[in-house]
């Protein structure tokens, strides 16, 4: 049996109180077996988290990892003009093993960052799944369907795809891969395919996750078209469950936020990407009174433009605060629960707390840094002063990914060279 011991340093517990503990793990069940008192515990290996804060790993409640290709390409556009004269065209050049070189690096990225398991949206799941597996994270996958200008056959070949890979993935990498059922959005895909498709995921009790209520653009058409709001639409389709989780979720109404309460439907909300798309700020902490389990996401690189979930956690903070026009809203032990334990919650992972029990999966943050001084509230730093840069060690299913600011599971540079190599000669091939 081996474990590890993860060593002087002050841990986050589950009641965002922040106690002096050693954390050990076991590296065969890959669970945390103790949090005790400095000193008590041994362990075969040893990570030295002096100066350091322990935290849960980091959940990535909704991502498109592979668009790390895409990282700067355009920006600066609304949502729709960006996706139909940027994204697409380059994204219909993607080759399986763009998205593999595109997928190892926003895994490292993550894993510098303190991100220990993702939602992700995508197609050549396999890639990304196997990319997934040698990074020794948790991640739960899906084939993402779009059914808009696409024939009959096309339209339902990308439905059944989404179902077949929810099937197959599902517990792969021994457990740590989990699958959703994607239908993109309530916009991209036909309501006669939903209503064929949806009924066969739930039989087959797959979960779900679509982007929902991002833009105001999104709500006005299917409110003309079918006399209804997009989630009482959703609704009538099955589609809110307790195991569905829809991204954005920006322009929901009263009507909303109860029926995605009453259902038990999560949100990952992406406050970076409604930033920069100007998408609008989604009512946090009106979802969390009415309580939703609401995750944080940062959405593809392409609108973020990075994968940092400390960003993100300050992001939700501070949008969080003007959405509801009340500076109290959307705390800073509120984000670090959506970024940990809620996001554990939506993706169906033992994770996202340190606790007896509870997958290993964690970050040691360096505290010994200017930005992080004096240290009244580590909560605090947690939520507005840390960065992605000052996490020392990641250790994901009692493995550790990096150590000292060296990731072990990937080359970087290697990875670094080989996706700006695939990024270059996509948007070559896309501008021909
Ligand atoms: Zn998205």
């Amino acid at each position: 049996m081996s474990e590890l011991l993860v060593t002087g340093g002050q841990v986050l517990r589950p009641d965002m109180t922040v106690e002096r503990a050693d954390v050990l793990v076991s590296q065969d069940s890959g669970d945390i077996v103790a949090v005790d008192e400095p000193g008590t515990l041994d362990g075969d290996d040893e990570l030295d988290a002096s100066d350091g804060l322990v935290i849960p790993g980091l959940v990535n409640a909704h991502t498109h990892v592979a668009m790390t290709l895409l990282r700067g390409l355009a920006d600066d556009k609304p949502l729709d003009a960006w996706l139909q004269e940027d994204v697409w065209p380059v994204e219909a050049e993607l080759t399986a093993e763009d998205i593999r070189a595109g997928a190892e690096l926003g895994l490292v990225e993550m894993i510098r960052s303190g991100t220990t398991a993702l939602s992700d949206m995508y197609f050549e799941v396999e890639e990304i799944a196997d990319a997934v597996d040698q990074a020794g994270m948790r991640a739960v996958l899906g084939f993402t369907a779009v059914t808009v200008g696409k024939d009959d056959e096309a339209a339902r070949s990308d439905l059944q795809e989404s179902l077949d890979v929810a099937r197959r993935l599902d517990g792969a990498a021994g457990g740590r891969i989990q699958t959703t059922f994607q239908p993109h959005s309530l916009t991209t895909v036909g309501e006669a395919y939903l209503r064929e498709f949806v009924p066969q995921a739930l039989e087959d009790d797959l979960s779900i996750h679509l982007h929902a209520n991002e833009t105001r653009d999104e709500v006005t058409p299917i409110v003309d078209d079918h006399g209804q709001r997009p989630l009482a639409y959703a609704d009538d389709i099955s589609l809110l469950d307790g195991d569905t989780y829809v991204a954005h979720g920006v322009h929901v109404d009263d009507s909303e936020i109860d029926l995605l309460a009453e259902t038990g439907t999560g949100v990952a909300h992406c406050p970076a990407s409604n930033m920069k798309l100007a998408s609008g700020m989604a009512p946090v902490q009106d979802l969390l009174d009415a309580g939703v389990t609401v995750g944080i996401g940062t959405d593809g690189a392409a609108s973020n433009n990075d994968l940092d979930m400390f960003d993100e956690m300050r992001d939700a903070a501070m949008i969080g605060k003007l959405a509801a026009d009340d500076a109290s809203a959307v705390d800073a032990s509120t984000v670090v629960e959506m970024a940990t334990a809620n996001g554990a919650a939506l993706l169906g992972f033992d994770s996202g707390r340190i606790e007896t029990g509870a997958n290993a999966d964690l970050a040691v943050i360096d505290l010994d840094a200017p930005h992080l001084t004096p240290a009244h509230d580590l909560v605090s730093h947690l939520a507005y002063a840390v960065h992605g840069s000052d996490v020392r060690h990641t250790v994901c299913d009692g493995e550790v990914l990096m150590r000292d600011r060296t990731v072990e599971v990937f080359d970087e540079q290697a990875v670094r060279e080989r996706a700006s190599d695939h990024a270059a000669a996509l948007v070559e091939r896309a501008g021909d």
